[in-house]
């Protein structure tokens, strides 16, 4: 607690080099066998060339020199669809490092659920955006992906040792009435949890190969056919999500950020009174080496030119930390961002 005020005192007075990343991330690929509404990551041709094995576990090593046991979180794109995953998931566990990953759980075979077990992974999030495979496929746009979620959840109940298996849901038009169901399955299959996001926009989602540069976007969602059409009934939705926790489910997200969360249904606007706390905690890693504190700006550095510790306290990094404390977007909703 002391530590966390301590840091946000220097984060804003700007004093950095005390400072270190507590939200690592690598994203290994843009690559994705899905073709989600909320995400447009697939669109990548995956022409460019993505850091090797190597080049990760060179990343790796020096993040625990600097850090010490640190925590990263494995996403993408699918991150399993990497060949080498599970290369690069031992080698970090091997070195002390907590590894976690998100997945939408479409490659996930018996076969790599053992893998998976056996690698030293400490948790997974399996992406599940409705009870009905009507819901989550339309949402995931490949029909099957239900199945395959559904698949993988299973399979890595069975086969998991110490790892935690989570799942995690967008909130949209058109899944908020199934919910409660949701919820009510991660129990019912003794899961450890589930967390909630907000709908963003999904061109914020883009591969970091495409040529997207930021730019501020506060009224994407009046043209989403995914937003809530009635915010009272979403308000209703995440009432139940409160009650769920406050009756004890393992609901990911604190009661302050789901709050925030019906103001931002009904104005994501509202959102602007909470300041994003990226360039606090944020270090995230492209497939290319790319590394950002948001993950829409322009990159700080590239950790093949320098190390992460040159690039967390380089020129860049202080002008994108004095960028995000000015920035008007809204994805600070999103979890990752530490809104609450
Ligand atoms: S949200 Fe995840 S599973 Fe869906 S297209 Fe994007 S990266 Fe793939
Ligand atoms: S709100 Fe935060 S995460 Fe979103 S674009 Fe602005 S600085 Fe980046």
């Amino acid at each position: 607690m002391l530590k966390n005020i301590l840091s946000r005192i220097a984060y804003s007075t700007n004093h950095i080099n005390v400072l270190k990343p507590a939200a690592i991330t690598f994203d290994l690929t843009d690559r994705c066998p899905l073709r989600c509404k909320t995400c447009g990551k697939w669109v990548s041709k995956g022409e460019r060339q993505e850091l090797d094995t190597q080049a990760w576990k060179t990343v790796i090593s020096s993040l625990r020199q600097w850090l010490g046991n640190y925590r990263v979180c494995l996403s993408g794109g699918e991150p399993f669809i990497r060949e080498d995953i599970f290369d690069i998931i031992s080698f970090a566990h091997k070195q002390g490092v907590y590894v976690s990953a998100v997945s939408s759980g479409y490659p996930i075979d018996e076969a790599m659920a053992k893998k998976i077990a056996d690698s030293g992974i400490s948790g997974l999030s399996i992406t599940l955006n409705g009870i009905t495979p009507a819901t989550h496929d339309f949402t995931r746009g490949v029909e099957g992906s239900h199945a395959r979620a559904l698949r993988a959840i299973e399979l890595l109940n069975t086969s998991k040792k110490n790892m935690f298996v989570c799942v995690e849901t967008v909130l949209m038009e058109n899944n908020q009435r199934e919910i409660p169901d949701v919820i009510e399955f991660t129990k019912e299959k003794r899961l450890n949890g589930i967390s909630f996001q907000a709908l963003y926009n999904k061109t914020s989602f883009l591969p970091y190969d495409y040529n997207h540069h930021f730019q501020e976007e506060n009224a994407w969602h009046l043209n989403s056919p995914l937003w809530p059409k009635d915010y009272h009934k979403m308000h209703s939705t995440i009432d139940e999500i409160i009650g769920y926790k406050k009756k004890g489910y393992l609901i990911g997200n604190s009661v302050e950020s789901l709050a925030w969360m019906k103001r931002y249904f009904q104005d994501p606007n509202e959102l602007l009174a909470v300041k994003c706390m990226v360039g606090l905690s944020n270090f995230s890693i492209d497939p290319y080496g790319e590394t950002r504190l948001c993950f829409n700006m322009d990159p700080i550095g590239n950790v093949l030119q320098q190390t992460p510790k040159q690039i967390w306290r380089g020129k860049k990094a202080v002008q994108q930390r004095k960028a995000v404390k000015g920035c008007k977007n809204t994805c600070r909703i999103l979890m990752c961002n530490s809104t609450a």
